[in-house]
């Protein structure tokens, strides 16, 4: 566990984000949690569902949710177990993800992941749909391009988004799948996110956090100067 976050300004942040890297693939499994009722949303548990649930025990947090950008293993591999250990919904992505959800424990031994199973949501996610930790409103994007059910969660008030395997710092997500469109991609950041404001802080389904504003300056395939905008 690292990276203990404080997003939002003042004094008391309404939330707090804890990161734990899981699988082989490092892939930014988070934990979200109210710091006023400790309520707690796990976000994309990849794998390695002990670390995750010890975690949560040394948080002293009470999981209310699993919530899911995407429907790749590496993001979702932990969530079958996760939500028999706690009894909590599934939420997300949306539901042009299932065929990914369907093949987890297909794809699990090619990852290295143990102990995944294959899941279907309890809520599926669309445009304009909110999920909710103890009165702090998430708002729903979808985001195609890296897969056709991607969905990013953006808290404007805090300027906070979760945004998957979307946009990182200084890349952006793959799109050599076959399901992948890589116009669809770029699409959804520059019409998706980018009007949420530079000032929103992102935390990526790999490597370290950034903002909008500053992919906009220097992301090697969505800053402003390579995609030929001039307006900020
Ligand atoms: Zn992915
Ligand atoms: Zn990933």
């Amino acid at each position: 566990m690292n990276n203990s976050d404080h997003p939002g300004s003042g004094p008391q942040p309404r939330f707090q984000v804890c990161i734990i890297p899981v699988t082989p693939l490092q892939q930014n499994c988070s934990i979200i949690w109210s710091t006023k009722t400790r309520e707690a949303a796990i976000v994309d548990p990849g794998g390695e569902a002990d670390r995750i649930i010890t975690a949560v025990a040394e948080l002293d947090v009470n999981v209310a949710a699993i919530w899911l950008t995407h429907g790749h293993i590496d993001h979702v591999g932990a969530a079958g177990p996760i939500r028999k250990r706690f009894d909590v919904p599934i939420v997300g992505p949306h539901a042009k993800d299932q065929f990914l959800l369907d093949a987890i424990e297909a794809s699990s031994g090619k990852y290295g992941i143990q102990g995944a199973t294959n899941v279907t949501p309890d809520r599926y996610l669309s445009e304009g749909d909110k999920v909710e930790l103890s009165g702090i409103d998430f708002d729903v994007y979808e985001c195609p391009g890296h897969t056709p059910g991607h969905i990013v969660l953006v808290q404007p008030d805090d300027a906070f988004a979760f945004v998957g395997d979307v946009l990182f710092r200084g890349s952006v997500g793959r799109s050599d799948f076959p399901y992948s469109n890589h116009d669809d991609l770029i699409h959804s950041i520059v019409h998706k996110l980018w009007p949420l404001g530079n000032e929103i802080r992102f935390l990526p389904g790999h490597g370290p956090m950034s903002t909008f504003g500053q992919e906009r300056i220097d992301n090697a395939f969505v800053a402003d100067s390579v995609l030929g905008i001039e307006e900020r």
